[in-house]
């Protein structure tokens, strides 16, 4: 039985007056899906404390444990912080840092070992999908930014495309369902049939209110990556509802 789970990325959003919004979130802290909340990281402290039910999240680790890396966090530190998920391989990473797969698995790695649940974040871009290369892309970002040892526990995937996020525009249901059963067999496939059916599975790309409820009707999601609509408890609640 995967738990749902409602995961908000905030980006670079948030000063400390966003904690209201949080702490509002809490509402739906009793539901039955998990809700973790992705702050930048000058707010993981001050929100791990106040969100009270919500897990929170860092949105990008180094894979060092520490070092000589000016501006870098490292997993334990985000773990001391308060933080038990870390989002890796956002696109937004990938594109504005040129993070690459290993990369990412080396950052994934660096996560379990400071014992904090990895959000991998694999998708195409629009010129990918319209060649027909989605299954492809997906396919090898997985094998690649995955390392072995995966467990449900410690590992999330996020299907985000990339021309789906902040766009406003949403794949098919079709295409949602078609890429969330491929990862599935594929997690399955190399990390064996238990941890490959209870690994969650989230989409992620303009998911709103009003979309929520059709995408988590497809088969095989377990919940959202919510980019803007995660930043206000007026917006994330009724997202976090329609998974309830
Ligand atoms: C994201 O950044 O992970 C995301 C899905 O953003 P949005 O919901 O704004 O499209």
């Amino acid at each position: 039985m995967r738990r749902k789970l409602a995961a908000g990325n905030w980006k670079m959003n948030g000063t400390r007056a966003a904690l209201d919004e949080l702490a509002a979130m809490g509402a739906a802290a009793e539901g039955a899906a998990e809700i973790l909340v992705c702050p930048p990281a000058t707010l993981i402290a001050a929100a791990a404390q106040t969100a009270k039910g919500i897990a929170i999240g860092g949105q990008d680790c180094h894979p060092a444990q520490s070092g000589a890396h000016t501006g870098d966090l490292s997993a334990p530190m985000l773990a001391d912080a308060g933080a038990s998920y870390v989002i890796l391989g956002h696109s937004e990473r990938r594109a504005d840092h040129g993070e690459d797969d290993q990369l990412i698995r080396e950052k994934t790695r660096a996560a379990w070992d400071a014992n904090l649940t990895a959000v991998v974040c694999v998708g195409e871009t629009l010129d990918q999908r319209e060649a027909n290369n989605t299954l492809d892309i997906i396919g090898g970002q997985l094998a690649a930014s995955i390392p072995d040892g995966a467990t449900a526990h410690r590992l999330v995937v996020a299907y985000e495309p990339v021309w789906a996020i902040g766009t406003g525009k949403v794949p098919t249901m079709e295409q949602i369902g078609e890429v969330h059963g491929f990862i599935r067999a594929r997690l399955e496939r190399r990390f064996g049939a238990g941890v490959g059916r209870s690994t969650r599975l989230l989409y992620g790309g303009s998911v709103k209110p009003g979309n929520a409820a059709e995408i988590f009707a497809v088969p095989n999601v377990d919940g959202a990556l919510v980019g803007g609509a995660s930043l206000k408890a007026a917006d994330f609640l009724p997202i976090i509802e329609a998974l309830n």
